[in-house]
């Protein structure tokens, strides 16, 4: 055995030659597993490597006809998939079920439709080089490394690994080491179907396993995770120039406008709030209420929190599940602490434990000073703060180095609209929450700090490619152009005419004049 490996804890005590998954609602050792060794990943790379060869050169609908087995043996192992999660996050099965399963299911059922399509070379008429016909390729990048998080073991992870397969790549993962077994799951229902073994692995270990996993050689990663990480991993690519996408941290406002309906505002905030325990990077991190409305949404979402059932799922059905990753619950514990100690008020929970459980915390009175309504919080905890106006509503919700998800509850459309338009962030939902994750055929990804780069949808699909523009010949051309060798006073007299009459002084300016 190895020495401790940083940030191990009692029960959460890891090494660095082993990764052990603890079921957080129980505490019950679910399993050991050996850290892949760095020649190890270097090994799997080499072999996806040579697997993706073959799985590029197939065509586009074959590969699809493929992928749409592997649809069919996920949803058909759906109870499966359900069990483990449920287990090893300690989260409610229903969140399972919805959240993870079903939105995989839909994304590889959307991607199986839609990829020929997106992925199709675009044909490009060239505006100048007329006599030229060109269209830009969309090609696979090789071997698409792909490094997750514990929050969404199965659909974070996967959901790149169906987009890269879809688009010729191979894909490992390195899965978060606090919840290796999700990904272990459904490597053996991928193994199942025929498709070719090396072409998706899975390399368990911590983080010195995804760095092994940049250093292997990767064509492109991407990165889900913590803000902090993100840079660690974003320089280890930049060393090896690998391009990569970073879905990093998110601290989401929701913004309760004076004529919000009060009731459905109510509920998405519990539920945006304390779904996944509020470990969601699309979380409701923070409310800014219209002092028209806080009171009573205040009011009414600490009587809906206080109703919310806690406890192990395996045993019951419970409304919230357990914090998955220990170290999650000082971080909680300290937001709440530091927002105490400068005035703000516990309205509903606010006590850690038992185990390894945080209680539904709604707090009130809060302000821009508390780390609570600043950093990310990843946990159990809806903030609220009194806003006179939209504006200072906006301003307050833009103050953030955090862009990825904001909500606006508002019963106008127009006043929706306005706000969207200026809010910082990847995406802006009206009257919802969390549901834009659900939209796979929507671009996903933040902005600022958030990282860059999408998944999902066909910006998602197109990220896993490189473009390649191809310049045909519209008709055989002459033995030389007459802008090449040699270059004579006569060849640049009619250049220069020829530049004359395409770029004559003013026309530019007359004709985008007429446009707009
Ligand atoms: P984390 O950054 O601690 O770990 C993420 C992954 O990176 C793990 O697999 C870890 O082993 C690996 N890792 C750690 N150090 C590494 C290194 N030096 N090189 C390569 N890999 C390394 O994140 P976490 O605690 O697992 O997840 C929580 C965070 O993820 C939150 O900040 C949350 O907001 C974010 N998140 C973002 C999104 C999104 O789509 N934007 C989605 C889910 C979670």
């Amino acid at each position: 055995m190895g020495q401790l490996a940083e940030g191990g804890g009692s029960r959460l005590e890891r090494t660095v030659d082993t990764v052990r998954s603890y079921a957080p609602a129980s505490g019950e050792l679910l399993a050991e597993l050996a850290v892949a060794s760095d020649e190890e990943v270097r090994r799997v790379v080499a072999r996806a490597r040579k697997a993706q060869r073959a799985w590029a050169v197939l065509p586009v609908g074959e590969r699809m006809a493929r992928l749409a087995r592997l649809r069919d043996a996920l949803a058909e192992h759906a109870e499966d998939l359900v069990e483990v999660i449920s287990r090893e996050c300690g989260k409610p099965r229903h969140e399972a079920l919805v959240h993870e399963v079903t939105t995989l299911l839909d994304h590889l059922g959307w991607i199986c439709k839609h990829a020929p399509a997106a992925l199709a070379p675009e044909r490009l008429d060239l505006h100048l080089l007329k006599h030229r016909a060109s269209e830009v390729r969309h090609e696979p990048r090789g071997v698409v490394g792909v490094i997750s998080p514990w929050n969404f073991p199965l659909v974070i992870p996967m959901g790149s690994v169906v987009e890269a397969l879809a688009a010729g790549n191979a894909c490992v993962v390195k899965p978060s080491e606090v919840t290796p077994l999700v990904m272990l799951e459904a490597k053996k229902i991928y193994d199942s179907t025929g498709l070719p073994e090396d072409l998706f692995a899975v390399v368990v270990g911590h983080g010195p396993t995804g760095q092994a996993l940049i250093d292997a050689g990767i064509d492109f990663c991407v990165f889900t995770g913590a803000v902090e990480t993100g840079r660690r991993v974003a320089a280890a690519c930049g060393q090896r120039l690998v391009p990569c996408t970073m879905e990093l941290g998110g601290k989401a406002p929701l913004l309760a406008c004076e004529d919000c309906d009060l009731e459905r505002a109510a509920n998405a905030i519990v539920w945006g709030g304390f779904a996944n325990s509020g470990q969601v990077c699309i979380s409701v991190e923070r409310v800014y209420a219209h002092e028209a409305v806080y009171q009573p949404l205040l009011d009414r979402v600490a009587t809906l929190a206080a109703g919310l059932r806690q406890g192990d799922p395996a045993r019951d059905f419970v409304d919230v599940g357990a914090i998955i990753f220990p170290k999650q619950i000082d971080i909680v514990r300290r937001h709440v602490d530091d927002a105490l100690r400068k005035g703000a008020r516990v309205v509903c929970g606010g006590k850690a434990g038992p185990g390894q459980f945080f209680q539904p915390t709604v707090l009130a009175d809060c302000d821009a000073t508390m780390t609570v309504m600043r950093e990310e919080i990843f946990g159990p905890i809806v903030p609220f703060m009194k806003v006179r106006s939209d504006d200072e509503a906006l301003v307050l919700a833009n103050d953030s180095p955090l862009g990825l998800n904001a909500y606006v509850f508002t019963r106008s459309s127009s006043r929706a609209r306005h706000l969207a338009e200026r809010l910082e962030a990847g995406s802006v939902v009206v009257n919802d929450v969390l549901s834009n994750y659900a939209a796979v055929e929507a671009p996903f990804g933040g902005i600022k700090q958030s990282g860059f780069g999408r998944v999902h949808g066909v910006e998602g699909l197109r990220d896993m490619c490189h473009r390649k523009h191809v310049s045909f010949e519209r008709v055989r051309g002459p033995a030389r152009d007459p802008y090449w060798f040699p270059y004579t006073a006569r060849s640049f007299h009619w250049l220069q005419r020829g530049v004359r009459l395409v770029f004559g002084a003013g026309s530019l300016a007359r004709r985008i004049g007429e446009l707009f």
